[in-house]
């Protein structure tokens, strides 16, 4: 199947060949690469997405979760037309920050005041740089698999690219863990940072006593809870917080917020979030020239306004809901080696074999068979459904599973 990959996709091959002479790896983002080449896309529109050897897919992956409203939108595309028009680059405050400013706040329930960036790693980095210097402490607790952009990369030759910070890592949703830590040096950490599911860890859902734990142990030592939503934010109208009712001290969204375009953003309680306020003395710098740019706040507004309703995003959780219990059911009908894990409409497809290399291999057959069935999605498993996938799409992928499942019995036997 492997070579059949190879043998459709020569100009994929052939472009990334090019692109190697220019960029490392033929890409400007390291966590898109898989073997034994990643395909590339030349368009998209709704639902689906074409390659450079022309097959059509439908898109399952929505960009890793930006993607949320599927390609082409017109009423993206309008506001963003309209912002140009009206002159890009206004070298000030601009109305269009305060109107998307005014949208989030009003959403979660832990923003009381916010601030923009340009992507989910910087709304990150600033949020531990400000539980850092309001905290005075140094300790900054994260979890194994944890993914929060550039700011924590595991693995040892990317350390050093890590922020420069005294990183205690624990292990995801272990309560135990967390209370021996915080018993330990509670008194020298400075935040916690946490995805409430981890996203690029595999779809790992975090527990409700878990988060709970760490809001408890948190507010006890004073330190600062940072919930990472960069993901999860499109997991209802105030992100998983609200679903959950757990409050954090300081939240990081990102991707769809910005409406398809370059976008980050960080924003928390009032007494953390002012000490950015440049009219005082001890103001914490904050800068960026693109942080506030028309075009982001314009696509971000349209978003928040036409498509990250509370009914849509309930609609797409329960889509996603539905979607994860039919897979669970078709693999545990075939009794197929391979799991499910997520929450709404982010989720992950994982082989599972005891060997952790069978999984892998599993994973890989899985991704390569639905990709030549037209059905697109990462290659680590990720599924993050668009608000443009419909139930013919989804009725589709899950008939190609099937088909799929059928035909590899016996190589799973
Ligand atoms: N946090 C989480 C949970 C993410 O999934 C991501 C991106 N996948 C980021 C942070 C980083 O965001 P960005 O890629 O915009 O820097």
């Amino acid at each position: 199947v492997e070579q059949r990959y190879r043998d459709r996709n020569a100009e994929s091959w052939a472009l990334l060949e090019r692109a190697s002479a220019v960029m490392p790896g033929g890409n400007t983002r390291s966590s898109l690469w898989s073997d034994p080449f990643p395909l590339y896309f030349v368009s998209g529109e709704g639902c689906r997405l074409k390659d450079a050897d022309g097959h059509s897919y439908v898109d399952l992956l929505g960009e890793f979760t930006a993607g949320i409203f599927g390609h082409s939108s017109a009423v993206l595309k309008d506001a963003v037309s309209a912002a140009h028009a009206n002159g890009i680059n206004l070298s000030s405050h601009n109305t269009y920050e305060v109107r998307l400013a005014e949208l989030l706040t009003a959403r979660f329930p832990s923003m009381d005041l916010l601030r923009f960036c340009n992507s989910g790693t910087e709304a990150n980095l600033m949020a531990v740089a400000l539980a850092k210097i309001a905290t005075s402490r140094e300790r900054v607790v994260v979890f194994e698999k944890g993914y929060h952009g550039g700011l924590l990369t595991f693995g040892a030759a990317s350390a050093k690219v890590n922020a420069p910070h005294k990183f205690e890592i624990l292990p995801y949703d272990d309560v135990d863990a967390a209370r021996a830590l915080f018993a330990a040096k509670g008194a020298e950490i400075a935040c916690v940072l946490v995805e409430p599911m981890q996203g690029a860890g595999g779809c790992r859902v975090g527990s409700r006593a878990f988060l709970a734990a760490l809001r408890d142990l948190t507010a006890e030592s004073g330190a600062v809870l940072i919930f990472d939503e960069v993901q999860t934010a499109r997991m209802g109208e105030g992100g998983l917080q609200k679903r959950l009712g757990i409050i954090p001290d300081l939240t990081t969204i990102g991707k769809f917020f910005g409406g398809g375009l370059g976008f980050g953003c960080f924003g928390g309680r009032r007494g953390l979030m002012e000490r950015l306020d440049p009219r005082r003395p001890d103001a914490i710098s904050h800068a960026g020239t693109f942080n506030n740019n028309t075009l982001t706040m314009a696509a971000g507004i349209a978003a928040a306004e036409h498509y990250l309703t509370a009914e849509k995003l309930d609609a797409l959780f329960d889509r996603g809901e539905a979607l994860r219990s039919r897979l669970e059911a078709l693999f545990a009908d075939r009794k197929a080696p391979y799991t499910v894990t997520g929450l709404g409409s982010i989720m992950n497809i994982h082989g599972a074999a005891a060997d952790h290399g069978d999984s892998a291999r599993l994973l890989k057959l899985a991704h390569f068979a639905l990709a030549e069935r037209g059905y697109y999605f990462a290659s680590r498993g990720l599924i993050a459904l668009s608000l443009a996938v419909g139930d013919t799409e989804i009725d589709g992928f899950l008939n190609a599973m099937a088909a799929f499942l059928d035909e590899s019995a016996a190589v799973f036997s």
